[in-house]
């Protein structure tokens, strides 16, 4: 039999979590694997690219609302087959949302979710910001294999992927996961692309892919699609199609040296003198602000 092979993929809120987890699995669909996409963020719109703009019921209101319920009732085929599902989360107000994530992937497994359907890979669409609770379960628990994290040369998106680490640090040694590679995403400057080398030099982690930010996703997220699907010969679906199959053959799996205590705040104001020194072009000076984008 074929592995499984499972992989979480974290960052911060709104770093391109969703937009590249969608289409590493249209580019693996392509390929001929089966996938399945489970979005493990309250926000439930990890697939939407994949069904057409639309939102599939999740895990959570599904069970809320109905009784003897099933995982047809979760699992949503979406482009080229791809096997779509969103945990949810709590009612607004209600609960804590990483509670949500442990519900919904619970669920799933006591269903047998992965002997029913087969996948050849699930990824997991995890938001990053905080890497506590049930955020952390696919690490802590070892649910997923491996870890890819999405980030920016932003200093919150670095700060997210630095936390991220000192998650897997902490679990490493009671069979969490491991990770595998920083996705480096909205890379289109020489400058954002040192920063993100120098990062991953400091905490001992390797870089997959670097994607640039593209009107291409723009376009095709509004139309309801991946690129894959809807600019399949673009040059940014040839990255996301480069970046699926590194992800689909890398077993390097490690734990990657968060930077401790103040080492990240000093780490970035050296970057802040450097790019003074440097006195790099307006606009490139523009974009490694912090929080832009
Ligand atoms: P997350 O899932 O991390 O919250 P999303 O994937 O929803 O973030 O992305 C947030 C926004 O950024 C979306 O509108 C998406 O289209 C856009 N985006 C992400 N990556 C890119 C990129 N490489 N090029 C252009 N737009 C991007
Ligand atoms: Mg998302």
């Amino acid at each position: 039999m074929k592995k499984r092979k499972e992989i979480a993929i974290y960052g911060k809120g709104g770093i391109g979590k969703s937009t590249t987890t969608s289409n590493i699995s249209a580019a693996l669909s392509d390929e001929g694997y089966t996938v399945m996409q489970i979005g493990c963020d309250p926000k439930s719109d990890s697939t939407n690219t994949l069904t057409n703009g639309k939102s599939i019921p999740t895990v959570l209101e599904t069970l809320r609302n109905g009784r003897n319920v099933g995982l047809e009732d979760m699992i949503h085929e979406g482009f080229n087959g791809i096997l779509c599902v969103e945990a949810g989360g709590p009612e607004p107000g209600v609960g804590c949302a990483g509670r949500g994530i442990i519900t919904a992937v619970e669920f799933l497994k006591q269903k047998f979710v992965f002997e029913e359907y087969s996948p050849d890979v699930v990824l997991y669409d995890v938001l990053g910001d905080v890497v506590c609770g049930g955020f952390a379960m696919p690490i802590r628990e070892g649910v997923a294999s491996q870890v890819y994290t999405v980030s920016s040369a932003d200093f919150m998106a670095l700060y997210a992927a630095n936390n991220l680490f000192k998650g897997i640090k902490k679990y490493s040694n009671n069979g969490g996961a491991l990770f595998s590679g920083i996705i480096a995403n909205s890379i289109n400057l020489p400058i954002q692309k040192r920063i993100l080398e120098d990062f991953s030099l400091q905490t001992k982690s390797t870089i997959a892919e670097f994607v640039p930010r593209s009107l291409t996703v723009t376009r095709s997220e509004l139309g309801g699609k991946t690129t894959i699907e809807s600019d399949p010969d673009s040059e940014q679906a040839g990255v996301y199609r480069k970046l699926a199959k590194h992800i689909i053959k890398n077993d390097n799996e490690y734990v990657p040296s968060p930077l401790e205590g103040d080492e990240l705040k000093i780490w970035a104001e050296s970057w802040s003198d450097k790019l003074l020194e440097q006195k790099e072009t307006e606009h490139d000076l523009e974009c490694v602000v912090p929080g832009a984008e």
